[in-house]
């Protein structure tokens, strides 16, 4: 009964594109205008989650996280600005377009992945998830600094991203990279200047717990605003 089975699976393709074009509008429910865009269904469950957690730790300081982003996951990503025919391209976790206000950003468990750590943990979902944070904060922070989100020193950007991502990872996964990383956790930064170019460049991910334990003791959230605000010499641009 050829004419059934026709039938059959055209009620099937009309249900199938109903269901896609339902979750496609709905990437993230309470976030509309959030798109992500090559992600598995993982991926944007992660994101949703990430950027729920994310406005509301920026809500508790009174900055409103705009949802306005299209997140593109890839099986790799390359730092911006590097040309296609660059040999030796420099693969990274992902990064935050500011001009566009979009995150790119390597599938988690992409084979480019395979070789991948941080903190001296092995390379997990988690793991991966958690530079959802990151990229996000960088957004939250660039929307709210405006055009002059350049007045804020990079390595500034790069520390608060990190406090953040640090600080919103689920509980077990930060205290594995606390225990890994004690000699750096008991030298945390000092001195808002030596969170700067060059101790960034030497090892971003020592780089990384020693400015979340140093923002975590100067005040945490508090902290974190007031860098916001300009009230902190030191973490402008020079
Ligand atoms: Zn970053």
């Amino acid at each position: 009964m050829p004419g059934k089975i026709n039938l059959l699976s055209s009620f099937f393709l009309i249900i199938g594109l109903l269901f896609n074009a339902t979750t496609w509008a709905e990437d993230c429910p309470r976030h509309p205008q959030l798109h992500i865009e090559g992600g598995t269904s993982f991926e944007i469950q992660e994101t949703c989650r990430s950027f729920e957690k994310i406005a509301t730790f920026f809500a508790r300081m009174g900055i409103q996280a705009d949802d306005k982003l299209t997140l593109h996951f890839k099986d790799i990503v390359y730092l911006p600005g590097e040309n296609e025919s660059t040999e030796n391209r420099t693969a990274v976790y992902g990064y935050f377009d500011t001009d566009t206000r979009e995150i790119h950003l390597m599938h988690f468990q992409s084979p480019a992945q395979e070789s991948r750590s941080a903190w001296g943990l092995a390379w997990t979902n988690d793991l991966a998830s958690s530079f959802l944070l990151h990229e996000m904060t960088h957004l939250v922070v660039t929307s709210f600094l405006g055009a002059d989100f350049k007045r804020l020193a990079r390595p500034w950007h790069e520390a608060l991203a990190y406090a953040v991502q640090l600080e919103l990872m689920p509980v077990a996964l930060q205290k594995e990279v606390l225990s890994a990383q004690k000699d750096l956790v008991a030298d945390p930064f000092t001195e808002v200047r030596s969170i700067n170019f060059m101790s960034y460049a030497v090892d971003p991910d020592s780089f990384a717990i020693r400015a979340f334990i140093a923002i975590q003791k100067w005040g945490g959230r508090d902290f974190i605003k007031k860098v916001l605000d300009n009230q902190i010499p030191g973490t402008e641009e020079e």
